[in-house]
C-alpha cells in the first residue's frame, strides 16, 4: 500500500493534470495538496485515539466516494471562506482526496470501501503508534516507483502544455 510520501506523490501529479497549475507555486499550497492527498488515513488517527489500534477502523468510510465528495466540499468551502488557505476548488479537493482511495485499491491487496455505506472493508491487523509514525517517516521501495512515475506523468503533461501553448502563440 502506498506510504503518506506516495499519496503525496500521486497528488501532486492528480493537481497537475486536473489543474494545470505548478502544485510547487507556493508552499502551502503543496502542504494542503500533502494533507489532502492523505486526509482518508485520517481513520488511522480514530483508531489509535479510541482502541490504542491504527487498523481498527481503517479503510472503512474515509475510504470511499462518499468521503471525497464530502470532504472535498467542505474542504474547498473552508478554503474559500479562510483567506490563508490556498484557494482550492471543490474539482480539485474532490480529486486530491479521490487519488488516496484509488491509489490505496490499486497498489495494495485489501480492498478499500468505495462504495461505502454499501460496502464496507475494514483493514485487519493491529497497528500502535509506533508502527504508524514509522510507516508516516518512511516510505519503501514502491513509493519510490510510484514518486517516479507520478514526476513523470508531471514532466510529460507540462512538456505537452507547453508545446500548446507554442502552438497556439503561433497559430
Ligand atoms: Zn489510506
Amino acid at each position: 500500500m502506498p506510504l503518506p510520501l506516495g499519496h503525496i506523490a500521486i497528488g501532486l501529479a492528480a493537481y497537475e493534470m486536473s489543474t494545470d497549475r505548478s502544485a510547487f507555486s507556493r508552499w502551502k499550497l503543496f502542504m494542503a495538496i500533502a494533507v489532502l492527498a492523505n486526509l482518508p488515513d485520517i481513520d488511522v488517527v480514530f483508531g489509535l485515539l479510541l482502541q490504542w489500534n491504527g487498523s481498527a477502523f481503517h479503510r472503512g468510510p474515509t475510504h470511499s466516494l462518499l468521503f471525497a465528495g464530502a470532504a472535498g466540499f467542505l474542504a474547498s468551502e473552508v478554503a474559500k471562506r479562510w483567506d490563508r488557505l490556498p484557494r482550492m476548488g471543490f474539482w480539485s479537493c474532490f480529486t486530491l482526496i479521490l487519488s488516496h482511495v484509488i491509489a490505496d485499491g490499486l497498489f495494495s491487496a485489501s480492498a478499500v470501501s468505495f462504495f461505502w455505506p454499501l460496502e464496507t472493508y475494514w483493514s485487519s491487523g493491529h497497528s500502535d503508534l509506533r508502527d504508524v509514525v514509522g510507516m508516516v517517516l518512511r516510505g519503501d521501495r514502491q513509493d519510490a516507483w510510484i514518486a517516479l512515475a507520478a514526476c513523470s506523468v508531471v514532466i510529460a503533461h507540462r512538456a505537452a502544455r507547453g508545446m500548446g501553448l507554442r502552438r497556439k502563440g503561433t497559430g
